[in-house]
């Protein structure tokens, strides 16, 4: 069974994460807040989230949004 792509780990300590925030920056930037999981551990940290790159194009795009298309 693959690993979730949706658990992020502590760089600390490998400890998956629990998200207890997110933030809609711009529509480019996000910001999620992550809290450790190890309580011997502790960390929160904050990440960001941005689109690398396009897999298939919108069917409704933006003007503002220039996003690489590549595989
Ligand atoms: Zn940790």
């Amino acid at each position: 069974m693959p690993k979730s792509s949706n658990k992020t780990q502590c760089p600390h300590c490998e400890t998956d994460c629990k998200t207890v925030k997110t933030k809609q920056i711009s529509r480019m930037y996000r910001e999620v807040t992550y809290v450790c999981q190890n309580p011997k551990c502790g960390h929160i940290f904050v990440a960001s989230v941005t689109p690398v790159r396009t897999l298939a194009p919108s069917a409704a795009p933006c003007d503002d949004v220039r996003i690489p298309v590549l595989a």
